[in-house]
């Protein structure tokens, strides 16, 4: 234990008027037919268990994504979801394969659970090289896509091939940021044994707050996550959690119309931010990963903070120079971009 590193989550700051551009939530309230049916839902029956299995909610995912719910395995957050899959797939006497630029969590489980894993390096743009993860002897293989920190998402044709060079292991598909503008591989899953693909609501459907999150396979690999659940905890998904999952999936315009704008406002503070003469990476994400050639990264989220602004910066070394900053509003955009033109001189 008191070796274990965890993951540390970024800042949830108690002071008002901030703005918040650091944990990548979405800025737009959740579709108001959430609140209504999380009022219902707590106005009866919270006495009772849960439905230990949310067969609710798998059916309305499953009838989203034109898929059986016996394929679809609910979670406490996709972190929830991550972990189980991490305990159940990955824990092999050979490696874990994932990028050296990937979310922080993966390697926190990898300790966790006791998992070896094997860092491959992202090119010199910070982009998956697929090709090498051929030929590879690997217990398994994670990758986000779009990937966390960058914003940077591969093609389904590289997911594929991903899947076709490691056909004897789990490969894991995190979709936290797929609604921003990436492919999602749900469409491979009846093709591939070996596919696990997981995605959440914090993201695009503004539910952050409710943990919830789910991953999408074949049903051996989903009955496998069922007994791991069920040896750990029976209710992971509250009544609330459900009924306002639920709902969030029932209000397609809602989330048509806040991703659009999320997609619409990152393009416009792409453009801002090369002005200001940052290298930004294209993202198809909710956040953008830039980096500014005549500023330390860290001391200009520091002096961020100070006027107001809250960014992520990683210090770990390949990203050190980069911001991520998540897509807020257009109000919250322009306070960035304000402070980043106080900061930083004009050439
Ligand atoms: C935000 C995020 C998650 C966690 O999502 P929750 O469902 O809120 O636990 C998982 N993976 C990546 C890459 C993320 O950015």
């Amino acid at each position: 234990m008191r070796e274990l590193v965890p993951y540390v989550p970024g800042e949830q700051p108690r002071i008002a008027n901030l703005v918040k551009l650091n944990t990548n939530e979405n800025p737009y309230p959740p579709s108001p037919r959430v609140t209504a049916a999380i009022a219902d839902a707590a106005s009866k029956g919270l006495e009772l268990y849960p439905d230990p299995e949310s067969t609710i909610l798998r059916e309305t995912i499953a009838d989203y994504h034109g898929i059986d719910p016996g394929q679809v395995f609910p979670g406490n957050g996709s972190d929830e979801v991550l972990a189980h899959s991490f305990f159940a797939f990955f824990q092999q006497d050979r490696p874990l394969l994932m990028p050296d630029v990937t979310y922080s969590f993966y390697r926190v489980y990898c300790q966790l659970y006791g998992i070896q894993a094997q860092l491959l390096a992202v090119d010199e743009a910070l982009q998956i090289d697929v090709a090498g993860y051929r030929g590879r002897r690997a217990g398994g293989v994670v990758i986000a896509n779009p990937n966390a920190p960058t914003g940077s998402a591969l093609p389904l044709t590289a997911v594929e091939q991903l899947l076709q060079s490691q056909p004897d292991c789990v490969v894991l598909v995190d979709e936290a940021y797929v609604d921003f503008g990436a492919e999602s591989a749900i469409p491979l899953v009846d093709r591939y044994p070996n596919l696990l693909v997981v995605q959440t609501l914090s993201k695009s459907r503004s539910l952050a707050g409710l943990r919830v999150g789910f991953a999408v396979g074949q049903r051996h690999l989903i009955e496998a996550l069922e007994r791991v659940k069920n040896s750990f905890n029976s209710y992971p998904l509250d009544r609330l959690a459900v009924a306002g999952a639920v709902a969030a999936y029932e209000d397609r315009e809602h989330f048509e119309q806040t991703r659009q704008t999320v997609m619409r406002s990152r393009d416009e503070l792409t453009v801002q931010m090369w002005r200001l003469g940052f290298d930004v990476l294209p993202s198809s994400a909710n956040f953008v990963f830039a980096r500014h050639p005549k500023q330390d990264a860290a001391a200009l989220a520091a002096r961020l903070r100070e006027h107001g602004v809250l960014v992520r910066h990683f210090s770990q070394p390949r990203i050190a120079q980069y911001l991520r900053i998540s897509v807020g509003t257009p109000v919250q955009c322009d306070a960035l971009v304000n402070a980043l033109r106080l900061l930083i001189p004009a050439d």
